[in-house]
């Protein structure tokens, strides 16, 4: 009986299931060296071998652009570790924390933010003590409201493993919502259980599920199968996409994947600016071409399908949105109202008087 297909974890592994040629093996094993290598025979499904283009062979098998390093990334792009107060622990907005229980994930992104922290190899996943440390951490802080369990991935845990945590998180009484951050369902939906979705519900909190997923291919019919899991549970699911250069950079792709997760009762939550990650200028856009994608989605689909698109500003200085921006401030009438430029979705420029500034400015200064 033919063995059944396995995680593709080496240069020599995608070599030989003929996802790159030959002769590219000696510079794809130096990628190797430096950043993980993980493709589940899920992806290699959803590859079409005949297109050298194609968009999730893109961002899954390893490239040899990814040697080449420009001076502006940088090894931490977002700052992870300069708001890192203990193991495992990212505190970089008041009410809010990441909790990165492990540094592997089922599959490796070729764009990864953190890719000099994930993988074998790399940092470990959190051990007993450091857990407890990073969990009293978050007891101690009342100001914390939200726990995102971020990686890695933390849905390669087992089941056992997560109810644990989400029961202890369910036990400090100002967390008041855990976030779980995965690519897991697209990577591997079968391994989305019925007994992991229980360990999620576990304890009872406001639980979110964020599926990370880039392009319309990667909602195949097992993974709509596996989200439907967690919904269908009362787990809402949100999702996070990264704008990328040849996988999803055009309007038709990005509606069709925004469609697609409405469709799976997903609501399109980030379209993140590709970060500084080492290794991934081939993968970047400009934000000026976002911006013009985003505007191009916003005549095409309703708000339901529309995520916001936003940039880890380097260094760890948090998200912003950014943009695009559909008005502008043209001026001050006769005595208060400021007059706005508003630019619908067809790009025709609208005039809106702020009548409401002008009554409010009245009623301070008694005019
Ligand atoms: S699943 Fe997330 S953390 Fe893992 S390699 Fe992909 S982007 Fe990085």
């Amino acid at each position: 009986m033919a063995e059944p297909p396995k995680t593709l974890r080496s240069a020599a592994d995608v070599a030989r299931a003929d996802l790159v040629p030959a002769d590219a093996l000696p510079a794809l094993e130096r990628v190797a060296a430096r950043y993980a290598v993980g493709i589940t025979p899920a992806l290699v499904d959803l590859m079409d071998p005949d297109d050298p283009q194609d968009p999730i062979a893109r961002q899954f098998v390893p490239a040899a652009a990814e040697l080449e390093t420009r001076p502006e990334e940088l090894a931490d792009p977002i700052g992870d570790d300069a708001h890192s107060p203990v193991e495992g622990i990212v505190h970089r907005y008041p009410d809010r924390v990441l909790l990165k229980l492990v540094h592997v994930c089922a599959v490796y992104c070729r764009f990864c933010f953190r890719r000099e922290m994930v993988g074998p190899g790399k940092r470990q996943t959190l051990a007993p003590a450091a857990q407890g440390a990073a969990l009293g951490y978050i007891r101690d802080h009342p100001a914390i409201w939200e726990v995102i369990l971020t990686g890695g991935d933390p849905l390669v845990l087992s089941p056992r493993r997560l109810r644990a945590v989400v029961r202890e998180l369910a036990d400090i009484t100002h967390v008041k919502v855990i976030r779980v951050h995965t690519r897991l369902p697209v990577a591997d939906p079968e391994k989305i259980t019925p007994a992991m979705v229980r360990a999620l519900r576990a304890g009872g909190k406001a639980t979110y599920v964020v599926l990370h997923a880039n392009h319309p291919r990667e909602l195949s019919e097992p993974v709509r199968a596996a989200c439907a899991r967690f919904v269908d549970a009362g787990i809402p699911m949100l999702s996070q996409s990264v704008l990328l250069r040849g996988v999803n950079d055009d309007a038709a792709t990005l509606e069709a994947l925004m469609r697609s997760f409405v469709e799976c009762r997903i609501k399109p939550y980030y379209l993140h600016h590709a970060d500084l990650a080492p290794g991934t200028a081939h993968f970047r856009t400009t934000i000026a071409e976002g911006q013009a994608l985003m505007r191009n989605l916003q005549g095409r689909v309703s708000g339901l399908c529309q995520p916001a698109y936003v940039l880890d500003i380097p260094g760890g200085h948090g998200k912003a949105p950014v943009g695009p921006c559909y008005w502008h401030k043209e001026g001050v009438v006769g005595s208060q109202a400021p007059t706005y430029q508003i630019c619908d979705r067809s790009g025709t420029l609208h005039e809106y008087r702020d009548e409401a500034a002008e009554v409010k400015s009245r009623n301070i200064t008694g005019t």
